[in-house]
C-alpha cells in the first residue's frame, strides 16, 4: 500500500492542513493501492503565500540561470523515468503503448522548454519603443490525470522559463506519479517556493486557486465544463488564462485514401492512450461511395485490437482510469444504440477474458449522423463513430458541426488535396496522413477546445505580459 501524507510548499515536503484520505486504485484490478492525504483550501493559500513569496527574486533571475535549473529539473525528472513507468502502468492502466512515452515525455517536455527559451527574446524593439516581455506572477497549473507527469513539467517549465513562480494542483487520481515527479523537482534544487504542489479537490484547492487575487495566471488542461467555472472565476481578477481542454475530433478519410493506409491509422488515432486522449479522432468521415468497404476494413482493424492487462506487451486499449469513467463509457455506447446507431464491433460490458478491472470493449459504430450525442460528446474512451458524408463540402461541413476544435486527421491519397482540404478545418492541429506530433509548434484549441496555445515559445509568452517602453 502506497501512503502519501504529504504536500510540497516552500521547498518542503510538509503534512497539510487539510485532513481528508483519498483512496488510489489500480484500473486493472480495481482494488485499492493506496491514500493520498489531500491538501485543502488552507493548503492552496499556503503554496500561493510560498510562490508570492519567491517571485520577485525567481523573476529577475537571468536566462542562464532559469536554464541552468531546467537542466537539474530535466535530469533529475529524467533519472525516475523507471518509477514514472512504474506508477503509470500501476495507478493509470496504461499500456505499453502509452506507459513508455508517459514516462519518457516529462524530461522531454522540459527539453524542448529549455531549446524554446535559448532562442526566446525577452526584449524587442517595435518603432521606437522597446517591448519588454514581463512575468505575469504566480501561476496557478491545474492538471487532468490522463498524462499527469508531462502536464505538470510541461507548464512548469514554461512558467519557470517565463520568470514565473508556481503553484500545480495535479488531479486527485493521480497521486503516485505526481509524488515522483514532485521528489525529482525537489532534488533539483530550486529556490524554496519558485514551485509548490498542493493535490487536493478541484472544488476546493482549485477553486482557490482560480479564484485567487495574488494568482495572475492559470494554465489548466482538463475538461470543458471546469475550463469554464475556471474562465469564470478568472474574470473576477482578470487573471490570464490557458485553457486546454476537450474534443470531438474527425478524422476524415478523402475518397482517394488507400484504405491500408487509412484505416489503421484512424483507429490508432481513435484509441490512442486507450481513447482516453484530448485529441483522439472519435468522428470517422467516411465517403458515402465507399461506406460498406470502409465498415468492413475499420471493424476487422477494431476487432482484433487487445483491450486488457496493461502489463501484457499485446494490449493497446488499457483499463478506464476510474469506475465513474467506466460507467460513462458503458452509458455512451447504451446511448448510441439508443440513438439508433449500428454498433459493428464491441458493446457493453468488459472484454472476453477479463474481469475486475474498469475494461472496456473498444467499440465502432456506423450509422451515425452528427447530431447523435455519441458524435457531439466527449466520451473520453474507446468509442468510435463512423460517419458517411457525400462530398467533400459535406465532409468539411460536418468535421467543423462541433463545438470543439482541438485536432483533426485528413487521410487521402492526393496529399495537396488533402492539405488543402485540412485548411479548411476548424482546429488547432490538423495532422494529414500522419499521427506524427511536432512539439515545436503551438498546441491548443478552437472554440470550446480552449483558449490559448501551450509549446515552445508560444507557452513562454502565455506566462508573460508585452511592456511597451518608449522615450
Ligand atoms: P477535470 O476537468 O475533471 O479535472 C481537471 C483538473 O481540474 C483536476 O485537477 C481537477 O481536480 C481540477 N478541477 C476540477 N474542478 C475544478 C474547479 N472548479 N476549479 C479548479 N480546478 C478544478 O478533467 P479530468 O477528468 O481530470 O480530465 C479529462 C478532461 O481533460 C477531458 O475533457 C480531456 O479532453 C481534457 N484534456 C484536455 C487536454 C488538452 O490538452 N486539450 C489534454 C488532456 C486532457
Amino acid at each position: 500500500m502506497h501512503h502519501i501524507e504529504q504536500v510540497y510548499i516552500n521547498g518542503e515536503f510538509v503534512t497539510p492542513h487539510g485532513t481528508e484520505r483519498f483512496d488510489l486504485y489500480n484500473p486493472a484490478t480495481a482494488r485499492v493501492i493506496g491514500q493520498v492525504r489531500l491538501a485543502d483550501a488552507v493548503d492552496g493559500e499556503r503554496a500561493i503565500a510560498a510562490a508570492r513569496a519567491a517571485f520577485p527574486a525567481w523573476s529577475k533571475t537571468t536566462k542562464q540561470v532559469r536554464i541552468a535549473a531546467l537542466q537539474r529539473m530535466h535530469a533529475a525528472v529524467a533519472a525516475r523515468h523507471d518509477d514514472l513507468l512504474a506508477a503509470v502502468v500501476e495507478e493509470y492502466g496504461a499500456p505499453a503503448s502509452r506507459s513508455a512515452w508517459m514516462a519518457s515525455y516529462p524530461a522531454e517536455v522540459i527539453a524542448q522548454a529549455i531549446a524554446a527559451l535559448e532562442a526566446f527574446e525577452f526584449t524587442t524593439v517595435a518603432g521606437a519603443a522597446t517591448v519588454e516581455m514581463t512575468p505575469l506572477g504566480v501561476a496557478g497549473l491545474i492538471t487532468p490525470w490522463n498524462s499527469d507527469a508531462g502536464f505538470i513539467c510541461g507548464k512548469l517549465a514554461a512558467a519557470l522559463a517565463a520568470g514565473c513562480t508556481a503553484v500545480i494542483k495535479p488531479s486527485e487520481m493521480s497521486a503516485l506519479q505526481t509524488q515522483i515527479v514532485t521528489e525529482a523537482l525537489h532534488a533539483a534544487d530550486l529556490p524554496p517556493g519558485v514551485f509548490n504542489i498542493v493535490t487536493g479537490r478541484g472544488d476546493t484547492v482549485g477553486e482557490t486557486i482560480s479564484r485567487h487575487p495574488h494568482v495572475a495566471k492559470i494554465s489548466f488542461t482538463g475538461s470543458t465544463r471546469t475550463g469554464k467555472a475556471i474562465l469564470r472565476n478568472a474574470a473576477e481578477n482578470f487573471t490570464r488564462v490557458t485553457l486546454e481542454l476537450g474534443g470531438k475530433s474527425p478524422t476524415l478519410i478523402l475518397e482517394d485514401a488507400d484504405i491500408r493506409q487509412a484505416v489503421p491509422l484512424a483507429i490508432q488515432a481513435g484509441l490512442m492512450n486507450s481513447g482516453q486522449a484530448c485529441v483522439a479522432g472519435t468522428r470517422i468521415l467516411v465517403p458515402q461511395s465507399r461506406k460498406a468497404e470502409f465498415e468492413q476494413a475499420l471493424a476487422q482493424a477494431i476487432a482484433v485490437v487487445k483491450s486488457g492487462d496493461p502489463r501484457d506487451a499485446k494490449t493497446v486499449v488499457g483499463p478506464m482510469v476510474s469506475e465513474r469513467q467506466w460507467q460513462r463509457v458503458q452509458g455512451y455506447i447504451q446511448k448510441g444504440l439508443a440513438e439508433g446507431a449500428r454498433m459493428l464491433a464491441g458493446g457493453v460490458g468488459r472484454p472476453e477474458g477479463t474481469r475486475d478491472g474498469w475494461f472496456v470493449r473498444p467499440t465502432l459504430f456506423t450509422d451515425v449522423h452528427n447530431q447523435m450525442a455519441i458524435a457531439r460528446e466527449e466520451i473520453f474512451g474507446p468509442v468510435l463513430c463512423v460517419i458517411a458524408y457525400r462530398d467533400e463540402a459535406e465532409a468539411i461541413a460536418i468535421a467543423n458541426d462541433t463545438d470543439y476544435g482541438l485536432s483533426a486527421l485528413v487521410l487521402g491519397g492526393d496529399s495537396g488535396r488533402a492539405r488543402r482540404v485540412a485548411q479548411q478545418i476548424q482546429a488547432g492541429r490538423v495532422l494529414v496522413n500522419t499521427l506524427t506530433h511536432e512539439p515545436k509548434a503551438p498546441f491548443g484549441g478552437f472554440k470550446h477546445s480552449g483558449v490559448g496555445r501551450e509549446m515552445g515559445a508560444w507557452n513562454i509568452s502565455a506566462f508573460m505580459e508585452p511592456k511597451s517602453i518608449l522615450g
